[in-house]
């Protein structure tokens, strides 16, 4: 008989969801490995003219491309990515999780500025707005060494004269200060905001912060 049966998803055909097997392709289960999990490969979103269908998933050994550091690439995982996350057959793993985490985190701080930038268009003085944008440039130069601390500092101050209960600007910008080397105004500014924030019971993880940075400030003179 015609191999042509077997061609039941080609490539680059929109996959119908009344596309129904012929053959026993999808339900095969041929024996699994020690500590191999299931594969269920209807759920799976794989070319199965061009590709093996994953009937089971057992973990790999591989090298994070950021941090050359060897993970595993665990069978669980695996069965989430390509039946849960609906991700293409043929796509790995090729960072490790902290790498993975980070280059998720700096993508969110990107979009967090041009979220806050965006904002800032239609309301140039909206206090929140200025304090987002100058957090968000802060933390995404901390994570990645690129930023411009100077339009932080303007954003966090403007926030502070606009609105002066505004005190969190004064953390950031005792942050940005820190980040760019002026450990006197980094000093000043963090006391500047702990005591401001003396009376209040509120963002208790900034004060936190703040006492971290100063006492690393002053270890470091
Ligand atoms: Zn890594």
């Amino acid at each position: 008989m015609a191999m042509s049966h077997w061609l039941l998803k080609p490539c680059r055909m929109p996959q119908a969801a009344n596309t129904q097997p012929i053959c026993g392709t999808l339900t095969m289960k041929p024996p699994m490995p020690r500590n191999a999990v299931r594969g269920d490969v209807r759920k799976q979103n794989l070319c199965l003219a061009c590709h093996t269908p994953k009937y089971f998933y057992i973990d790999e050994q591989r090298t994070c491309i950021q941090c050359g550091k060897d993970f595993v690439f665990g069978a669980a995982e695996q069965k989430f990515w390509y039946e849960a996350l609906g991700f293409y057959g043929t796509s790995v793993a090729i960072r490790c999780v902290t790498c993975r985490r980070k280059k998720r985190d700096q993508s969110s701080l990107n979009q967090q500025i041009a979220l806050a930038k965006t904002g800032l268009k239609k309301s140039p003085r909206d206090p929140s707005l200025l304090l987002e944008l100058a957090e968000a440039i802060i933390l995404y130069r901390m994570a990645t060494g690129h930023g411009n601390l100077e339009e932080a500092i303007s954003a966090a101050r403007l926030a502070r004269q606009i609105d002066v209960h505004v005190i969190r600007g004064i953390f950031w910008e005792g942050c940005a200060h820190m980040v760019a080397g002026r450990a006197e105004k980094a000093k000043k500014l963090l006391n500047e905001y702990l005591s401001s924030s003396a009376n209040s019971t509120q963002q208790p993880a900034l004060k936190t912060k703040a006492s971290q940075y100063l006492k690393q400030l002053q270890s470091s003179v």
